[in-house]
């Protein structure tokens, strides 16, 4: 903490990791001897750069970008960049020190990494929004590379940044390097399924974990937190499982529709107008608009059977917690990065609700992610449907690895202790195989 001061949410992670791996350093004592611990928490590197861009006025701005560059033992470094004004170096490490397990988790062979920058791309124009992400690619494409660091979209990049990034990348490298950057559009190098992929991998992970006790979406009365790119597709998902996603939200407030979300009106607002969620209480009868409120407050008046926070970290805590187990929660399931504070995993797990980690049941994003590379390293593109199969046996293993781990190391159920310590183990021994480097 003194080494890191301020950065909170990086502190927040480690713990979480580090309080799963008792029993592991007990078996395994060489992971002590090789200081392990102290050498994955330290970032192989960090950049932190001056990003000027100019306003529609002709007004110059200046914003902070990062780039942590975590952990190669697996693979070439690979996760998100997120554009939001709160975004700082802690934000940034905190999310890359979770995708190194999560990435080990998925199979594949990649590393881990995280950038962004503090630019709130809210309000501003096309234009405004491309010249900045000129500037990010500017200073970013030194140290990124289809062999080196895999940058791909999070929260305010999607799509269209993604586009301007990459234009920016071939521009300046002066070659159609399409594995150099992930979530690209389907006709210039993107994968089918990378779009809906966290979403889908998140309802199919929850799907497993009920599955585990004989239960499954069918007919469950659902609350998802967020109306992005990743609580949309896992809407589309649940629907298409059988439940009935009846809210969900954005940093304004949260709607509960008692019909069911109805994804073609929220697609038109979101994706399409990039509006509020309060339009559509506005324009749909059988919906209620909750404001300045998380999803959870639905919890208060209905009966709720499963929860999937997929906004942002720390957004459901104990207070909500105990609202969503009195209205009958079995299961919440991560589908933004640390979303649960740790008390309020702490009263789920007390209360015998199960709970699945992000790091587990998002990781069907980063995995589609790997796949587009695949893609891209044999000049080739996959079909939908095959694509979708290959993230369903993915995320099938996840949660068969998490479960069995858990099982392993006498925690049955535990699917936080199950993921630490299946994806820590994985990363720690290569690093010992690779020397102390
Ligand atoms: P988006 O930017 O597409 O969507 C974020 C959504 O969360 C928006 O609806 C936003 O509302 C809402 N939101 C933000 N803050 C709050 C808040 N305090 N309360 C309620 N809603 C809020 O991001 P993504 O969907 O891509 O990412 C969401 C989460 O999933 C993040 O934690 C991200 O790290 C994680 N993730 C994303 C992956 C991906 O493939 N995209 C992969 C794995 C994890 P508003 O529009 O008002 O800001």
């Amino acid at each position: 903490i003194a080494r890191n001061p301020g950065e909170h949410e990086f502190h927040q992670a480690v713990r979480e990791v580090f309080d799963s791996l008792g029993r592991v350093l007990t078996k395994f004592p060489e992971y002590v001897e090789e200081s392990i611990l102290e050498r994955i928490c330290e970032p192989e590197r960090q950049i932190i750069f001056r990003i000027p861009w100019t306003d529609d006025t002709g007004r110059v701005h200046i914003n902070r970008g990062f780039r942590v560059q975590f952990n190669s033992a697996l693979g070439p470094y690979k996760g998100g960049l997120r554009f939001d004004p709160s975004v700082m170096l802690g934000t940034v490490k905190f999310l890359g020190f979770e995708q190194i397990f999560k990435n080990a988790l998925t199979g594949l062979p990649i590393g881990g990494g995280k950038g962004g920058s503090d630019f709130n791309p809210k309000g501003r124009s096309d234009g405004e929004i491309m010249r900045f992400c000129q500037s990010f690619m500017t200073e970013a494409y030194r140290h990124i590379g289809s062999s080196v660091d895999v940058p791909a979209g999070d929260i305010g990049v999607g799509r269209r940044e993604i586009g301007y990034l990459f234009g920016q990348y071939k521009r300046i490298a002066n070659r159609y390097e399409a594995g150099v950057i992930t979530g690209k559009g389907t006709s210039w190098g993107g994968s089918l399924v990378r779009t809906e992929a966290t979403g889908y991998g998140t309802a199919f992970f929850t799907e497993h974990m009920l599955g585990v006790s004989g239960r499954s979406l069918d007919g469950s009365k659902v609350l998802v937190s967020g109306s992005g790119n990743v609580a949309f597709y896992a809407i589309e998902k649940i629907h298409a499982l059988g439940g009935l996603v009846v809210g969900a939200s954005d940093s304004s407030g949260a709607v509960h529709d008692s019909e069911g979300i109805d994804l073609e009106l929220m697609r038109e607002i979101k994706q399409v107008q990039r509006g509020r969620i309060s339009e559509y209480a506005e324009r749909r009868g059988s919906a209620e608009f909750i404001e300045a409120r998380p999803v959870w407050a639905v919890a208060e008046k209905h009966d709720v059977d499963v929860a999937l926070p997929c906004a942002t970290q720390n957004e459901l805590d104990d207070d909500d917690a105990r609202l969503l187990l009195k209205a009958g929660v079995k299961a919440v399931v991560e589908g933004a990065n640390m979303p649960t504070t740790p008390a309020a995993i702490e009263r789920f797990r007390e209360a015998g609700a199960l709970f699945g980690p992000g790091k587990a049941a998002n990781a069907g994003g980063v995995a589609t992610s790997a796949l587009e590379m695949q893609q891209n390293s044999i000049r080739d593109s996959w079909t939908f449907e095959y694509t979708e199969a290959r993230l369903a046996e993915i995320i099938e293993n996840i949660h068969a690895r998490c479960a069995g781990t858990a099982e392993e190391y006498g925690v049955p159920g535990d699917y936080v202790a199950g993921a630490n310590i299946a994806g820590f183990t994985q990363v720690a021994d290569a690093m010992i195989a690779q020397g102390v480097i």
